[in-house]
């Protein structure tokens, strides 16, 4: 058996705000950079995309699909009548047509240029049905993230009431950016699913294409190999999960459906008596004012889980009622069965790990993230030392100082989990906060 470094789920240029230059070439780059093995194809459905994949992938001489010295996995993401997005991988070719054919009549966009991620009429259970039994693999995109996803506000609070009996066709759930294995094994309806960590990447960046990814621990890089992982069968399974801090994410933090500002608590020793009364407001956050910001908190998402509180930023600057929504981690508080995450024995350990070109930039002090100084530093750590993915886990501090004394102290802190962070929410990433 050998490992396999996997990400699984991406996009297409025919999908809405993916970068035009991400193809097989530009995707292969960066896989080499950040040490990646095995990758989705992204909206396998799409016509045109379908069309590129069939006539570039060679199958070897295990059945798996491979482009240069990369294996990849037909995989797309659609999205069913609940507006949840579901991941789905398909065997071959041919149920890559059988399935397009099926949903057909149940979409308006498969076919589309634009159809990279489509949309179909059909409720959760009955999409699991068709895919599965046309044997590809099915299971919920970004579980928590509050739109689009299985467990968002309003939506479902176990897998069984989404899926009702098709439940026993979905292995596993995707996690998200914002969330990561402590926070899910906090709900007792996933012990038996497999998590994965995927990028869901929009454009070949480093930054974004394997910014979360799984050890698939496998005789070969085939579909049935990975298909046999997720169902935890014959030894094969994901030995790792790494994804970015769950704070860094772009939904962590609970915000304002409108003007986006997340919400946070701050204690102060002035005795406050009004509950919510006391804030402030500035560009990103609305900060509450109280005695106990735990038992603040604890009220607020409760009053915010009913749809009860209004944005006071929107209030008074457009004089109009926008409600706060809650993010993943809020979310996960409202629906969850344990305090503290019970771990079933199959789970892997997760890395809270932060991209490699992020910690670059915060070195620097350089807000860009297309900025050529922080690229070109990148292309020469990766050149002379290692692989992405080794620089983060494996290569010795000794030896990342001796390229840079500032990058190895961000390395080793975040390797001992003694980085702070800003979290991200409403759709903007949280930042880590370092002081050199
Ligand atoms: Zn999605
Ligand atoms: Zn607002």
């Amino acid at each position: 058996m050998d490992i396999y470094n996997s990400d699984l789920h991406i996009h297409s240029p025919h999908s809405i705000a993916v970068s035009k230059s991400l193809n097989l070439d530009t995707m292969v780059q960066t896989c080499k950079k950040k040490g990646l093995n095995i990758l989705g194809t992204g909206d396998i459905l799409q016509p045109e995309w379908l069309k590129y994949m069939e006539s570039n992938l060679d199958k070897d001489e295990d059945a798996a699909f491979k482009y240069k010295d990369i294996y990849f996995i037909l995989q797309t993401e659609i999205e069913d009548q609940e507006s949840i997005h579901q991941v789905v991988f398909f065997p071959d070719f041919n149920s890559v047509r059988e399935i397009q054919k099926k949903l057909n009549p149940y979409s308006k966009n498969i076919l589309d240029e634009w159809g990279g991620r489509p949309r179909v009429n059909l409720s959760p259970a009955e999409l699991v049905d068709i895919v599965a039994d046309s044997g590809g693999l099915i299971g919920p995109a970004h579980a928590f993230t509050p739109f689009k996803a299985i467990f968002r506000q309003n939506k479902f609070k176990t897998l069984k009431e989404c899926y009702q009996d098709a439940i026993k066709k979905v292995t596993f759930i995707e996690l998200g950016l914002s969330a990561n294995t402590d926070l899910a094994d906090r709900l007792s309806c996933l012990k038996d699913v497999t998590f994965l960590s995927n990028s869901d990447a929009h454009s070949q960046n480093p930054r974004s294409l394997g910014r979360e990814f799984n050890k698939f621990d496998i005789d070969c890089p085939s579909f049935e190999e990975i298909q046999l992982a997720l169902e935890r069968k014959n030894n094969r399974k994901i030995t790792l999960n790494l994804g970015l801090s769950p704070m860094l994410g772009k939904y962590y933090n609970m915000f304002c459906h409108k003007c986006r500002r997340r919400v946070l608590f701050k204690k102060v020793k002035k005795k406050i008596d009004t509950i919510f009364t006391q804030y402030s407001i500035s560009e990103n956050f609305i900060i509450f004012y109280t005695n106990d910001p735990a038992k603040a908190k604890e009220n607020y998402i409760d009053q915010t889980a009913k749809d009860k509180m209004i944005c006071p930023a929107c209030q008074e600057k457009l004089k109009k009622n926008f409600k706060i929504k809650l993010g993943v981690s809020e979310r996960i508080d409202v629906i969850s069965t344990y305090d503290k995450p019970q771990h079933p024995d199959h789970r892997p350990p997760y890395i809270n790990a932060i991209p490699l070109i992020d910690i670059i930039r915060s070195v620097r002090g350089i807000k860009s993230t297309s900025s050529k100084t922080v690229l070109n530093f990148y292309d020469k750590i990766i050149k002379e030392l290692a692989p992405e993915f080794e620089i983060l886990i494996d290569t010795p501090i000794n030896q990342i100082e001796n390229f840079d004394k500032n990058l190895a102290s961000v390395i080793k802190a975040f390797r001992n989990s003694e980085i702070d962070y800003t979290p991200g929410g409403g759709g903007i990433y949280g930042q880590i906060k370092i002081d050199l």
